[in-house]
């Protein structure tokens, strides 16, 4: 299953032409006009399909603080891309140890963890998010659907029925065989119109992360990485497939970092504590991965800040709670404005039910970072482990603008409503997140519940009521598809 799931993943970008006009669980539509132009409103409609489809079957990094930290590493190089203004992004981060990373249609900017793994710095990192923005702002996702459209018909239908296969039943290899089949037929096409994307994305990524202030060495330095890897290691680098290396690309690389005036770069510790919490969310615990870390430290191997707090993660994970806990008392001590540290703090703390103390502190420093998802999140949870669902309510709802980037606080959300006994508005919640993990039925089911639940209230009914017309529209578009 695992290794079916990677290769669905490798080949997003053949999945996002074969729904460049389908919506949710359909069959493209293979009969349509190949000269129709594919407009930005198509773009964005196409990837936000694509996006619920991939939060229902996809495994995505659900932790607050790496998804804040890559969204605020993307808008940092959005916003020094100036093609960049008048489109949309999000950025996200796929549970996966492969080395790849991705753009959907609509500025949707997926990252493996095994790619932000095997960066060295965050300007190697940057590097691919700069890539990323640039084939979103050339628009080559839409070119490339256009082209796939042009392509033979039974190619396509033989892609599209592969990739429901693999997508209704991951536990079968019968998807994957289906899938390696259509593969061979489209792969040619697509990988010779983007050898010259790549080399403009490569153009315009190198200007965008030196405008941001890193390091533009760093785009050979990354690519250097990949060949070498992809010597020893050809199936884990599913993003030379979609982003082919060629000799090329990494002397023009070296050539236009040459070009650059160099200057200092400073890099913040926040990447060094999203790398530590990656590899601990990764990692499987198991008593000979302890002693391992137990043996690193004792020979005082964890020479930095940084790399003590992965300890103390993994430690955390494995519920060594005193032994995590004292290095985490230290690390708070030392940096009291670290959010990192005091987060893992809090963790423990509600794990070992003594989230009374972290409560203050937590308060404290949303009351100073106000738009912080992790902090957010953070808070509510401890407010629900300190039985006070009613202020883990509102603090959610006051943030609730948040949900878009992070559906999993919808599920914190309800539990808090429950909790507090606002159980009319459980239903509308539920139906929020299914509706954003791609589940349309049950979505409508929670709608339809919440309508009899709320029967007094004007707003909400309205609320639930033009959901229940997006839903509408969504199964209406899918059955003209059809
Ligand atoms: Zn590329």
């Amino acid at each position: 299953m695992r290794k079916l799931l990677t290769f669905k993943l490798s080949l997003i970008s053949f999945l996002m032409i074969s729904f460049s006009t389908a919506a949710d669980d359909n069959l493209p539509d293979i009969g349509s006009s190949a000269s129709q132009v594919f407009s930005l409103a198509e773009e964005q409609a196409v990837g936000d399909s694509y996006m619920r489809q991939l939060r229902a079957f996809a495994p995505l990094m659900n932790d607050a603080e790496v998804n804040d930290y890559i969204q605020h590493l993307g808008f940092r190089l959005v916003e020094n891309n100036p093609a960049a203004s008048d489109r949309q992004f999000s950025f996200f981060v796929v549970e996966q140890n492969s080395l790849n990373a991705f753009a959907l249609p609509g500025g949707y900017i997926g990252l493996h963890t095994g790619l932000i793994s095997r960066t060295d710095t965050e300007s190697e990192l940057a590097s691919v998010l700069g890539h990323e923005i640039a084939h979103v702002t050339q628009r080559h996702l839409a070119r490339r659907i256009e082209l796939q459209n042009q392509l033979s018909l039974p190619s396509l239908a033989a892609f599209a029925a592969a990739i429901l296969i693999a997508t209704q039943s991951r536990s079968s290899d019968a998807g994957m065989a289906t899938l390696t089949g259509a593969q061979g037929l489209t792969q040619q096409a697509i990988i010779n119109h983007t050898r010259s994307n790549e080399s403009e994305a490569d153009r315009i990524g190198i200007n965008t992360m030196y405008r941001a202030g890193f390091d533009p060495g760093a785009v050979v330095t990354f690519f250097e990485k990949m060949q070498q890897n992809s010597r020893y290691r050809n199936n884990s680098f599913e993003f030379l497939q979609t982003h082919p290396l060629s000799r090329n690309r990494i002397t023009d690389a070296r050539l236009r970092a040459a070009e650059l005036p160099r200057r200092p770069v400073i890099e913040k510790p926040t990447y060094q504590l999203i790398k530590q919490k990656i590899k601990a969310l990764t990692t499987k615990i198991t008593p000979v991965v302890l002693d391992a870390a137990r043996q690193q430290y004792e020979n005082n191997e964890f020479k930095t800040d940084e790399l003590l707090y992965g300890y103390a993660l993994l430690l955390l994970k494995g519920k060594k709670f005193e032994r995590s806990e004292r290095i985490l008392l230290d690390l708070t001590k030392k940096h009291p404005g670290q959010t990192s540290y005091a987060i893992a703090l809090a963790e423990l703390d509600i794990e070992s039910e003594n989230a009374k103390r972290s409560l203050p502190i937590m308060q404290n420093m949303l009351d100073k970072i106000p738009g912080n998802l992790a902090l957010v999140e953070m808070n509510a949870k401890l407010l629900l482990a300190n039985n006070s669902p009613a202020e883990a309510r509102e603090l959610l709802l006051e943030n609730v603008h948040m949900t878009i980037f992070a559906p999993h606080l919808l599920k914190l959300l309800s539990r808090a409503q429950e909790e507090a006994g606002f159980l009319s508005e459980v239903y509308e919640t539920e139906g929020n997140y299914l509706l954003s993990v791609g589940d349309l039925s049950g979505a409508r089911n929670q709608y339809y519940q919440a309508l009899n639940a709320h029967t007094e209230d004007p707003y909400a009914r309205e609320r639930i009521n033009a959901q229940l017309r997006r839903i509408k529209e969504y199964l209406y578009e899918r059955s003209l598809r059809r």
